[in-house]
């Protein structure tokens, strides 16, 4: 039986970029070296695209939106492109998955359902979303006709990050290519490659060339080109706040072009003494730190438990915690796979000496695991006695590390949640349905889960209050961003 290692010595990634319905190398010839996590192999060379590329890709894309040939079409016809999109996504999933491993880190269980499943699964729903969506008339008196339609901006740049490639591109590219646009992503440069097999497919599906385009590179070079572009339309970002912050400032300095973004988080997770299914929580909280290596916006870093149930909590949550110890991510039963690069590797590290040395008490993990295979790979870790001022309870940490802090009133873990620039994901577990209703409202968080944490659909808005971005990716919302409202009055008689 061929196993995924076969596979894996057998890929040959191509990392060119994706133009005009063309895989090109960057206009000035310039490289960068791929590896993989998993173990430091090398998967080939990218294409480093920049300005140079982000101009020809644009006017590429430009070309296409205003001859029309995907704008023009009926959604009906768009429609069964983006479907078929879809259907070949799936067609080609066992070779998307092993990509998405070898470039990111995790574990092939999940590159299998969660990102190429949610990916197919998001582009076909925006298929099949956009021969619903109807356009109004508003009630004017009757000497007018007031039409008020929607129409795409133009042209859509969308930069992303590399935590889920695939799943992130299609949040953004879905909607934007289902509402007419033509699209410039860029990938992060760790994690390429799924992304520009996605335009491929793309065009076999029938996208028109120069409708979808992928330039990969770095974000200072191709990322910032974009932002900056005087072409570009709206830009759909999804990464740091950081950068977040940096792209609306290149938007305001260019063309003001529409900019949304999806940034970081330090979600806060209260437990109350009156949960009503402990074991149930304490599974979903463990889950949901480790998911991803901890890389996930949403990760709930911020466990909250009431004093009084604290110790039986932490004994079920540590005799979890082996479970997720990191295992070969080419194997089908391995949940926890490898952090996506050395520098993210000693970020997580780093954070977990400010853990120890900030007064933390280590109870899990804190080391470095499988270091003999080359790859990055962290011990899932658990600290006790963190308190809000501490750094590991404050800054994002995109690892396997979960922080415990405890409450004696709900009102006081409301106040140390909020006690955060970010509000992406909080949750709050309890048996009274009038504590659970004042919690989710008092809480700043774009999500708000009760008595569970994993609830997900492609039918629910996903973003952030305060400093985890603006707008909303998924749901028929995410239209909002990348189509524009036109008023057309009309007199009559
Ligand atoms: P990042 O901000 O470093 O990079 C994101 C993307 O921006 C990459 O493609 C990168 O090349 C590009 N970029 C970097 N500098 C740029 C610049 N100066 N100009 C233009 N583009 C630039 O983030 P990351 O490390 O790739 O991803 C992790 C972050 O993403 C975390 O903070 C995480 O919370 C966030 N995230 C948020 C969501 C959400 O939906 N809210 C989802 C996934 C990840």
């Amino acid at each position: 039986m061929t196993t995924w290692h076969d596979k894996a010595a057998a890929v040959q990634a191509d990392g060119r970029a994706f133009i005009n319905g063309e895989r090109v190398w960057a206009k000035s010839e310039q490289q960068f070296e791929n590896l993989s996590p998993i173990d430091g192999r090398k998967l080939g060379m990218v294409a480093r695209c920049d300005g140079a590329d982000v101009d020809i890709a644009v006017a590429a894309a430009r070309a296409a939106f205003e001859d029309r040939r995907w704008a023009g079409k009926s959604p009906a016809q768009r429609k069964r492109v983006l479907v078929r999109f879809a259907e070949l996504m799936q067609k080609y999933g066992a070779e998307l998955a092993l990509l998405e491993t070898l470039d990111m880190g995790k574990p092939i269980k999940y590159s299998q359902t969660v990102d190429v499943g949610g990916a197919a699964n998001c582009i076909r729903w925006y298929g099949e979303a956009i021969d619903k969506v109807y356009d109004e008339i508003a009630p004017t008196p009757d000497s007018n006709l007031a039409l008020i339609t929607r129409e795409p901006v133009g042209v859509v740049a969308a930069v992303v990050p590399w935590n889920y490639p695939m799943l992130m591109a299609s949040w953004k590219i879905a909607p934007a290519l289902a509402a007419g646009n033509s699209v410039v992503l860029k990938p992060s440069e760790k994690s390429p490659l799924t992304a520009l097999r996605m335009a491929e497919i793309a065009l076999e599906a029938g996208l028109p060339p120069g409708v979808f385009n992928v330039l990969p590179g770095y974000g200072a070079e191709a990322g910032s080109a974009l932002a900056l572009h005087m072409d570009v339309d709206c830009i759909g970002f999804t990464g740091s706040t950081r950068v977040g912050k940096q792209i609306m400032q290149m938007a305001g300095q260019s063309n003001l072009k529409r900019a949304w973004t999806e940034l970081g988080g330090k979600s806060a997770n209260i437990v109350c003494a009156d949960c009503p299914n402990l074991d149930a929580a304490v599974e979903a909280a463990i889950g949901s730190i480790f998911f991803n290596q901890g890389e996930s916006c949403n990760a709930p870093s911020r466990l909250f438990v009431e004093e009084s149930i604290k110790e039986r909590f932490l004994e079920k949550a540590l005799a979890l915690v082996p479970s997720y110890q990191p295992a070969d991510p080419l194997d089908e039963n391995t949940v926890m796979g490898a952090i996506v690069d050395a520098t993210q590797l000693n970020t997580v590290m780093g954070y977990i000496e400010a853990g120890r040395t900030g007064g933390a008490r280590l109870l899990a993990g804190g080391k470095q695991a499988r270091t003999e295979t080359g790859g990055y790979y962290v011990e899932p870790t658990l600290f006790d006695q963190v308190d809000s001022s501490m750094t590991i309870a404050r800054e994002e940490i995109f690892g396997p590390v979960l922080s415990v802090l405890s409450f004696t009133d709900v009102q006081d873990a409301v106040r140390q949640a909020n006690a955060t620039p970010y509000g992406l994901h909080a949750a709050v577990w309890t048996s009274d349905l009038s504590k659970a209703i004042q919690t989710s409202r008092a809480l700043r968080a774009g999500t708000v889960h009760v008595n569970q944490y994993d609830g997900d659909d492609i039918t629910v808005p996903f973003g952030g209050y305060k400093q985890s971005g603006n707008g909303r990716d998924k749901s028929l919302h995410a239209f909002d961003k990348y189509t524009e409202l036109k008023t057309t009055w009309i007199q009559i008689g």
